[in-house]
C-alpha cells in the first residue's frame, strides 16, 4: 500500500527514465506530448491528480539525473550539480497513462503531458514547444494529492489552464455516483477538453476573453455564486498561487468548509519562475 500521509505517496519512489514518443499542439494553449520507453516498466499509475518532477536537458544541453529519489537526496545531488549541469526541473501531472500493450506509439508504457504553453521565454514550456521524439527526460513520482475524506459526498473543483491535466484526472477516477461541480478557467475557449466526468459533476469552462486580464478572477467569482451544498463538501483547488489562495480563503471563511477538507496547491506564481 501507499503511504498515507497528508498526500498519496507512491509506495516506491525512484527517477525514471523515459523519451518523448510524440509532440503535438491539441488546443491554441496546449501541447501534449507523450513520453514512454522501458524506463516507465517502474511507473504506477495511482490516476486522480497524480504528478511528477520532470527533469529536461539543463543548460547544457544534457540530460544529468540525480540518483537519489529522497526528496533531500535528488535536491542536495541537484544542487552539487552546478547551474550549467543541473537538469531543468518542473512539476507536471498525468494527464494519461497506458500500460505497455496498450500504447499508441509503441509497445512500452506511455504517458500523455499536457504543458500549458505560455512562451519560449519560460524554460518548460519552451522545452515542449520544441519537443521532439527521441528527446530524453527523468520522472519521479510524487503521489496524488486529492484525498476526499469519507464525510465529504460533494467534489468541488477549481482551477486554471495549468490544472486542467489534474482535474481532468479526478474527475475520470472518481465513482461515476458522484456528485459536484468544476470550474476551470481557460484563456480560449478552443482549450476545453473531453473531461470523462460522472454525469452529477457539472463542468463549467470560464473562458478568458480578455489576454491581460488577472488569471483566477473568473473562477473567483464563479466559485463565490456557486450554488454549493452547506455541508459535505471537499475542495480541491489549484492552479496560480493567488488564484489556490483566494478560492482557499473563501470556501473556508465564508462557507464555512473545514480547512482540513480543501486540498489547495499553487501551481505556479505570475512573474515568478518556479526554476
Ligand atoms: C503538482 C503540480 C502539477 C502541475 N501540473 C501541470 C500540468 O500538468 N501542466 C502544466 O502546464 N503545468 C503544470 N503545473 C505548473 C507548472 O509546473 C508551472 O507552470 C511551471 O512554472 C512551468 O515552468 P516554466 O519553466 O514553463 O515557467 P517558469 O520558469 O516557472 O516561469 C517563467 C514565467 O512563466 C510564468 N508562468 C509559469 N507557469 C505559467 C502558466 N501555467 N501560465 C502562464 N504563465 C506561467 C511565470 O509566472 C514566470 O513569469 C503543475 C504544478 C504543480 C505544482
Amino acid at each position: 500500500m501507499a503511504k498515507r500521509t497528508k498526500h498519496v505517496k507512491p509506495e516506491h519512489r525512484e527517477i525514471l527514465t523515459a523519451e518523448v514518443l510524440a509532440s503535438k499542439r491539441i488546443s491554441p494553449n496546449f501541447v501534449r506530448v507523450t513520453v514512454g520507453g522501458q524506463g516507465l516498466a517502474g511507473f504506477t499509475a495511482m490516476g486522480f491528480d497524480q504528478w511528477f518532477r520532470l527533469f529536461m536537458p539543463g543548460r547544457d544541453g544534457n540530460l544529468k539525473l540525480p540518483t537519489s529519489a529522497s526528496n533531500l537526496g535528488w535536491f542536495a545531488q541537484y544542487l552539487m550539480m552546478g547551474k550549467e549541469h543541473r537538469p531543468l526541473t518542473r512539476n507536471y501531472t498525468v494527464r494519461d497513462y497506458r500500460a505497455a500493450g496498450f500504447g499508441e506509439f509503441g509497445s512500452t508504457a506511455e504517458i500523455d503531458i499536457d504543458f500549458v504553453s505560455h512562451g519560449d521565454d519560460s524554460p518548460a514550456s519552451a522545452w515542449a514547444n520544441n519537443a521532439t521524439p527521441g528527446n530524453r527526460v527523468g520522472l519521479l513520482d510524487e503521489g496524488i494529492m486529492y484525498q476526499a475524506p469519507d464525510h465529504c459526498d460533494w467534489h468541488l473543483l477549481a482551477g486554471d489552464e495549468s490544472a486542467l491535466p489534474g482535474i481532468a484526472g479526478v474527475l475520470r477516477s472518481l465513482p461515476r455516483e458522484s456528485a459536484g461541480a468544476a470550474f476551470i478557467e481557460i484563456p480560449h475557449a478552443e482549450d476545453a477538453q473531453e473531461l470523462g466526468e460522472p454525469a452529477g459533476v457539472r463542468v463549467n469552462w470560464l473562458v478568458r476573453e480578455d489576454p491581460h486580464a488577472e488569471v483566477g478572477t473568473l473562477v473567483a467569482a464563479a466559485v463565490a455564486g456557486a450554488d454549493i451544498p452547506d455541508t459535505g463538501v471537499y475542495a480541491f483547488v489549484a492552479g496560480e498561487q493567488k488564484l489556490a489562495a483566494g478560492v482557499r480563503r473563501h470556501l473556508a471563511q465564508e462557507r464555512e468548509i473545514p480547512k482540513t477538507d480543501i486540498t489547495f496547491t499553487g501551481y505556479w506564481r505570475v512573474g515568478k519562475s518556479q526554476g
